[in-house]
């Protein structure tokens, strides 16, 4: 068998294909020379499987999707404290390159307009790093997360400084109220390079990937950023990855994304898939119009909407069944926050005596931290009603049991009664 995510990918391509609406970004005259027809989809799961349509090898810059990737950097390097105080997350509702500041703390508004990612990029390395050093942080880490050696297109970088005007002129406006500590010239040069950097779908599809995995990288399975600056780095993209475009696109999308001048625009859907689409003629937001229609076409397809969740809570308690005097209570899947309520609903209902209770957990995945300790609670709960208890954890999914008063259940490898 061939798997048809690949079919479907190329028929969603065919699907917005016809659509020649938009127009290239001109503002950068080496943008205006790209092929206005170039067209393609990569998805990539958290299990680190790609898959991809059309033109998923052709290299284009990254630009402005290189901005919360600049901001899980300057966070992992600089922390949140240091990194809140130079920029905000509020969403602006302005376009990208808007000259606006926050009224009274002169802060960016966030990290994905200009002004907040050219911050952004100062606060790379250090305090005292070097323009050369922060283009190098942004190129190692860059490419990390893709899993290839990246590097800046020379010529988009030079015919984006040779009319970076605008750029500079947020620049200065930052550094006028002190945001920026050094020239501003030379940390648009550093912006632009980030800017520059060449991806393909592919190289996007892993990178968003890996933000939607808590930061780990779904390919090497290695570390390369925390997870609450995934996190962070995620809500900051559903806010305001869109630019003004952001609150349409969380409605009818409804997947963190990010949008650059290039044509690229990523997704990243938490603990599922990073999904990435290029195609450079752009809408009045200067979002790509094939690639917001691709999305759109996803989401719905495929139920990606982040505000459409599985009621994951009601499959976790698997079943109840006698086995003589002891009742034993199937649990399955992934325990959370939902599912374990809905057991310990169930336990709560459980007549106060000296039966025996067995929670049969060989059929769980993994408890999150509240599960486990919403578990073990509803335990002591019930020893403490006179019930005898005890877990069947073959695969020791919750290892050290303690009850959280010294005592513990009591622990088997089998389910009793033979099933
Ligand atoms: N390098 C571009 C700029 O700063 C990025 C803008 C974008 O992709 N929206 O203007």
């Amino acid at each position: 068998m061939r798997t048809p995510v690949p079919d479907y990918l190329a028929e969603v391509l065919d699907g917005v294909a016809g659509d020649r609406s938009g127009a290239v970004a001109d503002y950068i005259p080496d943008l205006a020379q790209a092929d206005p027809e170039v067209l393609g989809v990569a998805v990539t799961t958290v299990a680190g499987r790609t898959y991809a349509a059309g033109d998923a090898d052709v290299e284009f810059s990254i630009q402005s999707i290189s901005k919360p990737f600049a901001y899980a950097a300057a966070l992992a390097d600089r922390g949140t404290e240091v990194v809140d105080a130079t920029v905000g997350v509020e969403p602006s509702g302005e376009a990208f390159d808007e000259l606006s500041l926050e009224g009274g703390t002169h802060r960016p508004k966030n990290p994905m307009i200009n002004a907040g990612a050219i911050a952004v990029h100062h606060l790379l390395v250090g305090p005292d790093a070097t323009g050369a050093a922060r283009v190098e942080r942004i190129l190692d880490f860059f490419s990390e997360l893709a899993g290839r050696r990246l590097s800046v297109d020379e010529s988009v970088y030079r015919s984006e400084m040779d009319t970076a005007d605008r750029n500079l002129a947020i620049a200065h406006m930052l550094r006028n109220y002190r945001v920026l500590g050094e020239p501003a010239a030379e940390v648009v040069d550093g912006y632009t390079r980030q800017c520059a950097v060449n991806v393909t779908v592919r190289d996007l599809a892993v990178m968003g990937a890996t933000l939607a995995n808590a930061g780990v990288h779904p390919v090497t399975g290695r570390r390369v950023v925390p997870a609450d600056v995934a996190r962070r780095t995620l809500s900051v993209m559903a806010g305001s990855g869109m630019y003004d475009g952001a609150g349409d696109w969380l409605v009818r999308v409804g997947i963190p994304a990010k949008s650059g001048v290039a044509g690229g625009l990523i997704g990243a859907l938490p603990g599922q898939l990073g999904l990435a689409t290029v195609s450079p003629r752009l809408d009045g937001h200067g979002n790509s119009v094939r690639g917001v229609a691709i999305c759109e076409r996803l989401s719905r397809d495929m139920g990606m909407h982040l505000m459409q969740a599985e009621p994951y809570g009601s499959t976790v308690l698997r079943g109840i069944r006698p086995d003589g005097d002891t009742t034993v209570v199937a649990l399955q899947g992934v325990v959370q926050f939902s599912g374990a309520e809905a057991v310990l609903h169930r336990l709560a209902e459980m007549p106060v005596d000296d039966s025996e209770i067995v929670l049969d957990l060989s059929r769980v995945d993994r408890f999150s931290d509240v599960g486990r300790r919403m578990t073990l609670e509803g335990l002591r709960r019930l020893a403490l009603d006179g019930h005898t208890v005890a877990v069947v954890d073959p695969d020791g999914v919750l290892p050290d049991p303690d009850l959280g008063d010294g005592t513990r259940p009591q622990v088997r490898s089998r389910p009793a009664g033979g099933g």
